[in-house]
């Protein structure tokens, strides 16, 4: 079945992809921005998320990157935008944080991307009292309406991602807003516009803590889902490994997205950063085609 997603990143009704292969630029850090999309380019990739929290983007490279996208032939359907802190303890540093990441959705749009992903901010959740969750909720829901407007005059969605239930600072006992499925689904019911949505990253569930899977929780986001970060991870911590790398069950997972009518970006968001640059090449592509062969559901 050829769909109109397909059409639009130009692939063929023989490879009939619901979901296409991306990846974060993220594999070649070293590199210039510019040159990793020409080697991701080279190895075969056609879609890729652009990381805007990334030192390498700035202001002035947006343009550039988009018109060598173009040249190369390749989609941008997701990128990573650069983080609000709508619930930061500071009203500057709230200001500044929601000022990033206003820029990086007007980016988004220079950009031709459809979702821009952005995290939920969760800094009072440390208070461990229900009022201070209450208040996390409250500020999340007002900043991501702000933001919206920003969207809207843009052309861009939001795909706001599930965060890992620990953060490296957390706290014990602290809870982690946006950590479960359904604090996102209360965010963008409460939002209700078809240009919120969910981006699921598949590593920040950890069955091990929070007592649900990846399949589970695709089921719970259903058509509310609309961009990925896919990695691996052993089921009691995160780790952005490639599929197959660790314990998650990638036949249930895709599955899970069939099941719920994902169509989008099946994003791989991993570090290859350890392994000797000249060696690289082979692993980036070895990626591209175990995605090829899990949005086709044969693995
Ligand atoms: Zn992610």
């Amino acid at each position: 079945m050829l769909d109109s997603t397909n059409r639009a990143f130009g692939i063929s009704n023989e490879l009939s992809y619901e979901m296409i292969p991306s990846i974060s630029t993220s594999v070649f850090p070293e590199l210039e921005l510019e040159e990793e999309i020409k080697r991701l380019a080279k190895i075969g990739w056609r879609c890729v998320e652009i990381n805007l929290g990334s030192s390498r983007v700035d202001k002035g490279r947006v343009s550039k990157i988009a018109k060598l996208c173009e040249e190369l032939d390749i989609s941008i359907i997701q990128v990573h935008g650069r983080n609000p802190g709508m619930a930061r303890r500071s009203e500057e540093e709230r200001r500044k944080f929601m000022r990033q990441a206003k820029e990086s959705i007007i980016w988004a749009g220079e950009l031709g991307a459809k979702w821009v992903v952005l995290h939920p901010s969760n800094r009072k959740a440390g208070y461990r009292t229900l009022e201070a969750l209450n208040d996390v909720k409250r500020s999340n829901l007002e900043g991501f309406l702000e933001l919206l407007e920003v969207a809207e005059a843009t052309g861009v969605g939001i795909a706001i991602e599930n965060l890992p239930p620990v953060l490296h600072d957390s706290l014990p006992g602290e809870s982690i807003f946006g950590a479960d499925p359904y604090e996102l689904l209360w965010l963008v019911k409460s939002i209700n516009s078809k240009r919120i949505g969910i981006c699921l990253d598949t590593n920040h569930i950890i069955p091990s803590i929070q007592g649900f899977d990846q399949y589970q929780v695709i089921k719970i986001i259903g058509q509310h889902l609309v961009a990925t970060h896919i990695s691996d991870n052993d089921g009691f911590r995160e780790q952005h490994l490639l599929p197959f790398m660790g314990k998650i069950d990638w036949n249930a997972v895709v599955r899970g997205l069939k099941e719920v009518g994902y169509r989008g970006a099946f994003n791989l968001e991993v570090g290859f950063t350890r392994v000797p640059l000249k060696l690289r090449d082979s692993l980036v592509s070895y990626a591209l085609r175990l995605l090829e062969e899990l949005v086709k559901g044969q693995v």
